[in-house]
């Protein structure tokens, strides 16, 4: 199942097996001048990833493309088919752009459907992870793509890698819980998951103000089967840290304990972070990374994806301090040199200060009103009826990760755009002397 799946590095020593999925190429594709979504923010992720020497505490993957076929599993024939043919060269032929939502803030650019089947792939490949029960926690911060709808792009979104990898767990596991912490709406996990129980929605976000996307009302709570298996925790401006907690620990351990989840897949968006170039909450990283750990703490297997983020060098902080978190291994608030070290300063800080002046508009008042909203939706649960389980097939974990030739390097490309400057790297306090150590350890692949 994984055979095209590329080992390039590590073993997992921490208590939690977790698998990290990434493909250098994404970090190469561009929206087009000015647009806010620039995916060079997941080089940078990567690139602190590595310097801060993470991935000895995973299984680094570079993931397969998402087929066609995989993609359909969500999205409509007619809809790929135009992802497929469109191209900045051939746009003016197509006259049927706005029926799919692309423009605007769903450009076409080059390499479009490529890039889409890059960040797919990884989510996929870390939903057969934890499928194989060889992870407890798989990573791709390429992901997490949340607007996407079955027949049109939204919100930066093409293809939603985040129900196609649902799907792929509801293969096997009986009830998936989606958590949702980036400042817009989950609207298309949502809307995908809207009628069924098997999947249960959990979104924090702004809402109000014509914020978009403009749905995710605590009164959104799904229909039919899946009545009140959708969960909303609309949040205003300037929310802080200590707001946040305040919603999120009580509302996910309710939704835990309520819904007994086997799975999870956690939407990681950097956009309620203070200071994104889109956003108005005022989340530090370790605010954003407390929830991450929080849902860690419930020790379900769980899929970790990236999503919004604007600000690119404090998306690239949060999720290589998030990664650090995940695989309890601490990390210097010194930032490692790196390729992209100049995009860091003046401070060079894996935490440098990102509050706001924005004000916090969540009184203590509207925050409690929204966890007794959510506590009564909850409570409607019990007379629902419980998921059936259904024979499922079981997936084995593929056996070319263990029978891949040691002596194989990581291929060009990968080193390419993760190239380090010699001298440069210290791996500890210790080890001053320059030698880069990094990529000396062999990169099987298969
Ligand atoms: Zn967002």
């Amino acid at each position: 199942m994984e055979g095209d799946l590329v080992h390039l590095a590590g073993t997992s020593t921490s208590k939690d097996r977790i698998s990290y999925f990434f493909d250098p190429q994404v970090g190469n594709y561009h929206y087009g001048p000015g647009h806010p979504m620039k995916p060079h923010r997941l080089s940078l992720t990567h690139n602190l990833v590595l310097n801060y020497g993470l991935y000895k505490q995973m299984q680094v993957f570079r993931p397969r493309k998402a087929s066609e076929e995989e993609l359909l599993q969500f999205h409509s024939q007619d809809y790929i088919d135009f992802l497929q043919k469109v191209t900045p060269f051939n746009v003016s032929t197509f006259s049927n752009l706005s029926k799919f939502n692309v423009g605007d803030d769903c450009p076409v650019f080059d390499g479009m459907y490529e890039y889409c089947s890059i960040y797919t792939g990884g989510s996929i490949a870390a939903a057969r992870k934890l499928i194989c029960g060889s992870s407890d926690i798989a990573i791709n911060w390429s992901g997490g793509l949340h607007h996407a709808k079955k027949v049109e792009a939204s919100g930066f979104c093409y293809v939603n890698d985040i129900v196609l990898a649902i799907l792929e767990l509801l293969k096997y596991y009986p009830r998936v819980l989606y958590v949702d912490i980036d400042i817009h709406h989950g609207d298309g996990v949502q809307e995908a998951f809207y009628v069924t129980d098997r999947v249960m929605t959990l979104s924090f976000h702004k809402y109000g103000d014509g914020f978009f996307p403009g749905t995710g009302d605590l009164f959104e709570c799904g229909e039919k089967t899946g009545k009140y298996y959708s969960v909303n925790v609309p949040l205003k401006d300037g929310i802080d840290d200590a707001g946040y907690a305040y919603v999120f620990k009580p509302i996910l351990k309710a939704c835990i304990e309520h819904y007994q989840p086997s799975a999870i897949v956690l939407q990681c968006g950097a956009d309620s972070l203070g200071c994104d170039r889109l956003g108005c909450f005022n989340l530090s990283m370790k605010g954003h990374g407390e929830c991450i750990k929080y849902v860690k703490s419930f020790k379900i297997p769980t899929i970790v994806l990236g999503g919004g983020g604007y600000t690119i060098k404090n998306v690239a902080r949060c999720w290589t301090y998030e990664t650090s978190l995940l695989v309890d291994s601490p990390i210097s608030n010194d930032l490692p040199m790196n390729d992209f070290i100049d995009f860091f300063g003046p401070d060079y800080k894996l935490h440098p200060n990102i509050s706001t002046k924005i004000e916090n508009q969540n009184t203590r008042a509207y925050l409690d009103s929204l966890k007794v909203a959510v506590f009564e939706h909850l409570r409607c649960l019990r007379n629902s009826p419980s998921v059936q389980m259904q024979v499922v097939p079981v997936y084995e974990d593929s056996d070319d990760e263990d029978d891949v030739d040691p002596e194989i390097r990581m291929p060009q490309s990968l080193l390419d755009s993760t190239v380090q400057h010699k001298n440069d790297f210290f791996e500890d306090d210790r080890d001053n002397d320059g030698k880069n150590t990094t990529f000396n350890e062999p990169f099987p692949i298969n």
